[in-house]
């Protein structure tokens, strides 16, 4: 016996690498290139730091209310937390108590599994398609919940409410979280649902399309019922989650909605023509609704390409896991940063492509 027998055994959830170096382009962790809004800036400058002698505000309450305006829900229906990790391990605690398995894709946020693994919980990954697509179909199973990434991660696809539906219509009886990380980068919101479906829960965060994800926000909106669980896991945690000054930042965040919509527009158009060129280049990629892409190239390798790219400072991501190891997730960066990446993969190719050329043709002399 050893109190190491004792210690936690399990795959913690892996983000993506921070090199100890800070000259390099960073397009592995879905984050936001551009700053967050000067407003924000602003409140952080001008916060008074003598209040953080006390507590803050226990259930971030100004900022809860902020957020329930901006989406027209009442605050009731409103859960902030230390980013949407923090919230997503306070649902599935208040959420998933029966002794059934609650489902979610095999290719989705791989956190899921982990929370899983941490809090006991039962669980069925169920496979996606061929094409990546969920289908609702397979969501017809006993259960004990679902959580569904809507747009889906690391996939980018986002799909519509009829898809929604059809999941929620025939899982009334258990909560079914929809995760809208990415979903201001053109995904469809699942918040009109909330009124005909109380089991719903939606989470988001300000990580990707606010620019905050140094801040740690993130919140849950669903019906009284389960907003109050949520608040009773949470309380029976850590009874303090959300800082002074994030709950500061994160209201004035909400309240430069031009900004917002500004930092928006900049990553889809910059998503839009990096979809182009990768495409030019042999890329496959599925259309993205969120702020990254998904590809795939027929000739080389993605853990290659992977490699080959940190050379040139340049981090993206490739998952070791079977069924999406061809594939890269690199998310949208700067413009200058996407020449950047452009200019590096078009280089690979065309050298790539040169070796091949000349393999074929020093097999042509040998053969003849
Ligand atoms: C980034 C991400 C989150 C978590 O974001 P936080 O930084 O913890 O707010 C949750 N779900 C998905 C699918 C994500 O990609």
């Amino acid at each position: 016996m050893s109190y190491k027998d004792n210690l936690i055994k399990i795959d913690a959830y892996v983000a993506g690498e921070q090199p100890d170096k800070t000259d390099f382009i960073k397009l592995n962790a879905n984050e936001n290139p551009y700053p967050p809004s000067p407003e924000v800036i602003k409140a952080i400058n001008s916060f008074n730091g003598e209040i953080l002698c006390k507590y803050p505000s226990a259930n971030a309450v100004g900022l809860v209310r902020t957020i329930a305006e901006y989406h027209g829900l009442k605050p009731e229906n409103v859960f902030a937390g230390n980013g949407t990790d923090d919230v997503l391990s306070l649902c599935f605690r208040a959420f998933f108590n029966s002794q059934r398995p609650i489902l979610f894709p095999d290719i989705t946020y791989s956190f899921n599994t982990v929370w899983c693994d941490i809090l006991r919980i039962p669980y069925e990954q169920i496979k996606v398609g061929d094409d990546f697509n969920i289908n609702p179909a397979d969501y017809r199973r006993e259960n004990g919940g679902i959580v569904i990434a809507n747009p889906n991660a690391p996939t980018s696809i986002g799909r519509d409410l009829d898809f929604l539906r059809e999941i929620l219509d025939k899982n009334r009886d258990v909560v079914v979280i929809v995760d809208e990380a990415y979903v201001d980068f053109g995904g469809i919101t699942a918040i009109p649902l909330l009124k005909e479906y109380e089991n719903l829960v939606i989470t988001r965060t300000f990580s990707k399309s606010r620019s905050m994800a140094g801040m740690r926000l993130g919140y849950a909106m669903g019906s009284a019922d389960a907003i109050s669980a949520l608040y009773a896991a949470k309380d029976s945690m850590n009874s303090y989650p959300v800082d002074s000054v994030a709950q500061a930042a994160g209201i004035a965040s909400i309240m430069d909605e031009e900004y917002f919509q500004a930092t928006l527009k900049k990553v889809i158009a910059t998503r839009e023509r990096l979809t182009k060129e990768l495409r030019l280049m042999g890329f496959e990629l599925p259309d993205s609704s969120t702020n990254f892409v998904f590809a795939k190239h027929p000739d080389i390798n993605a853990v290659d390409i992977f490699n080959h790219l940190k050379t040139k400072d340049i981090y993206v991501r490739w998952f070791n896991k079977p069924g999406i190891n061809d594939r890269l997730r690199i998310t949208i960066g700067t413009d200058e940063e996407t020449d950047k990446l452009i200019y590096e993969l078009k280089e690979l190719i065309a050298e790539v492509s040169w070796e091949k050329r000349e393999r074929a043709l020093n097999y042509g002399w040998t053969d003849s």
